[in-house]
């Protein structure tokens, strides 16, 4: 079985950015490290071989922090099949008012957000398994 590749922007300087790395930590590490795996983002952009390898021909679901999809657009380009897309600006809709940290660290209320994500994306990765099937 391949793994479903996981991949998260790599937007510094806000919040959003942070909350996409942690999330497809948390789900590649914690919580399906069996299922899924990351792949670094700057490899895939910079046409590193192995990089691409690990996802042309692969389902990927792809975190980004804004509405500009670097992850999303670069994994395409890169021959991945992007089976889902999340923004984390977009989880951040749902909670409204809420402080989510900084650039550099998440607050309770932030890490709350991001565990409500990884839900939905451990959720994506089964089905898409199960249609690997
Ligand atoms: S998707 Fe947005 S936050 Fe993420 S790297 Fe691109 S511009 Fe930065």
């Amino acid at each position: 079985m391949s793994k479903v590749k996981v991949i998260p922007c790599s937007g510094i300087g806000k919040v959003f950015g942070l909350m996409a790395r942690e999330s497809a930590l948390k789900v590649t590490n914690e919580l399906k490290p069996n299922e899924t795996e990351t792949v670094c983002l700057a490899h895939i952009v910079t046409g590193d071989e192995d990089s691409k390898s690990k996802i042309e021909g692969f389902p990927c679901i792809t975190i980004d922090g804004c509405p500009k999809l670097c992850a999303a657009k670069n994994a395409e380009l890169a021959g991945g099949i992007v089976k889902m897309q999340y923004r984390t600006v977009d989880e951040m809709r749902n909670h409204r008012g809420v402080d989510a940290g900084t650039a550099t660290a998440l607050t309770p209320d932030g890490w709350k957000v991001v565990d409500e994500l990884c839900e939905k994306i451990c959720e994506k990765v089964d089905d898409i398994l199960k249609e690997e099937k």
